[in-house]
């Protein structure tokens, strides 16, 4: 009896796609129920190819997939939303680029998170028709970051609990939120965060993305705001790659689970 079916199906996110051998394509796709996917698409770089439009970055496909030796293959391909709007126009397009950049290195493969996925549809929307892209941006990173498992702390010092005052607070990747000021001034690392930027961090990571889509922020606090978020996805970026790089020294090396 087979203990696994030899084709299956699922829709799913490409997040992106490489050449691979003459007319093949080596994608990576995000799915609701298999999380972070790399399957190949055979001939899709020939012009006859009727599967390649199916297959583009950043559109929502359903997928019939069959399991192959080393990497499954997909078989057919049909789009289910384009995002059309994304394409039309460079800079929102770059912006599809680093939602699709950060699920991809935030993600494992073959680890469901349907709530990450819905996220990322939603995303996707969002930015066909966002006035206001940082925002989108912003609202997109904090909630990624709480599916994750990384949410950062905005209410409590990390460090000694205290409920943090209304006064100029700090942040410090490192711990993993707001530190309360006397927490923060001998935090190596740790930056001054305004009353304004932490609430609007606030704001976001507890509210549905409607209601804050209409926040007028200053360019200040833009700019405050995304500093704060890039250094705490940088910090957990390079945590997890060293992390990475060392499973990969473990297995070069021999080494399995068994062993240690
Ligand atoms: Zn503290």
């Amino acid at each position: 009896m087979p203990d696994r079916e030899r084709v299956y199906r699922t829709e799913a996110v490409v997040l992106r796609h490489s050449d691979f051998g003459e007319a093949d394509r080596l994608l990576t796709v995000y799915t609701p129920y298999m999380g972070k996917l790399r399957l190949l698409a055979k001939g899709v770089r020939k012009p006859t190819s009727r599967k390649a439009g199916h297959l583009e970055s950043f559109t929502r496909t359903q997928l019939l997939i069959a399991r192959g030796r080393n990497l499954d293959i997909i078989t057919q391909a049909e789009i289910i939303e384009p995002y059309v709007a994304l394409r039309q126009d460079l800079w929102r397009l770059s912006h599809a680029y680093y939602v699709a950049e950060l699920v991809d290195r935030f993600s494992e493969e073959q680890s469901e998170n349907h709530p990450l996925y819905r996220l990322l549809c939603d995303v996707l929307g969002w930015i066909c028709d966002s006035s206001d892209l940082a925002l989108t941006m912003r609202f997109f990173e904090l909630h990624m970051l709480s599916l994750v498992g990384y949410r950062p702390q905005l209410f409590d010092c990390p460090r000694c609990n205290a409920r943090l005052e209304p006064v100029t607070n700090f942040f410090s990747a490192e711990a993993g939120g707001a530190l309360c000021p006397r927490c923060g001034e001998g935090e190596r690392g740790a930056r001054a965060i305004s009353l304004g930027a932490l609430k609007v961090l606030r704001y976001l990571q507890t509210h549905e993305y409607a209601e804050c889509a209409h926040l007028q922020l200053r360019k200040a606090t833009h700019s405050e705001l995304e500093e704060v978020l890039q250094n705490y996805l940088v910090h957990i970026l390079e945590r997890r790659l060293k992390s990475v790089e060392f499973l990969d020294i473990l297995r070069r090396g021999g080494l399995t689970s068994s062993d240690v």
